[in-house]
């Protein structure tokens, strides 16, 4: 069942067109992954399925139900939780507290004790932090933070976007054996990524983003062999 629908997105930033055309779908339980160059468009489509950039023209529906424009925390209370480049959590902040600002919605001591429970069985590194501020914590630790604070929605879709930036291989194998896990257990995942041969190695499908459209989609397991993006984007 397709749970995540865009159609011909174009998005502007002021004058400049970022998005020409997007198409793209994801089905309940997949992992679909986005690559592409720098400036490709990779993160303007997943702000443009939170609500995070203006959509000019197109539409996006999420459960059936249109989002285009909508303000990302009623996207996120739709199910839809996104994970921005760079990870932007509250650096000031402890664990627990940016755990807490993930669970706006969440009413209930007992719910959100539980939700954060959710979080350390995949993230026990969190739990051993949970009174540090998030940005004394390396960058591994802080992403985990990010992806934690998303899930404290209890998300059906994670949108996460270059989750392994600027890690360590090693932080990055354990971020990728993570998204893993929470597809396992039912989280649907869009996964933006630079790191293509990664993203492709775990995704059931991906598509090529260049200039503002795709060039290419097909499965990962495909797409991982495919001569073109093999020269462009996994040389
Ligand atoms: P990256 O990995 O570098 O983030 P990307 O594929 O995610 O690349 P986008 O960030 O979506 O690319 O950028 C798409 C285009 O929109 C680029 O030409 C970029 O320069 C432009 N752009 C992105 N953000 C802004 C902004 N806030 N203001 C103006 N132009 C922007």
């Amino acid at each position: 069942m397709t749970v995540l629908e865009v159609k011909n997105i174009e998005t502007y930033y002021g004058a400049i067109q970022a998005l020409r055309g997007i198409s793209l779908d994801v089905a309940e339980g997949e992992i679909v992954t986005l690559i592409g160059s720098n400036g490709a468009g990779k993160s303007t489509t997943l702000k443009s399925i939170s609500g995070l950039a203006k959509v000019k023209s197109g539409s996006i529906h999420y459960k059936g139900k249109e989002i285009t424009n909508k303000p990302p925390h009623q996207t996120t209370l739709l199910g839809a939780a996104h994970v921005p480049e760079g990870r932007r959590i509250f650096a000031n902040l402890t664990v627990k507290e940016n755990l807490l600002m993930g669970a706006f919605s969440v009413k209930g001591k007992d719910v959100i004790d539980e939700r954060m429970e959710f979080v350390f069985s995949y993230f026990p590194k969190l739990k051993e932090r949970f009174h540090q501020k998030g940005g004394t914590m390396s960058g591994g630790e802080q992403q985990m933070l990010a992806i934690g604070r998303a899930l404290m929605m209890k998300p059906d879709l994670l949108m996460l976007d270059e989750p392994s930036m600027g890690l360590a291989p090693i932080i990055v194998e354990q971020i990728f054996e993570i998204i893993l896990q929470l597809n396992a257990m039912g989280i649907t995942i869009l996964l933006v990524e630079q790191n293509a041969y990664q993203a492709l190695s775990i995704a059931h499908r991906g598509y090529v983003i260049q200039n503002g459209t795709i060039v290419l989609s097909g499965k990962g397991s495909d797409l991982v062999e495919n001569e073109e993006i093999k020269e462009a984007y996994l040389a």
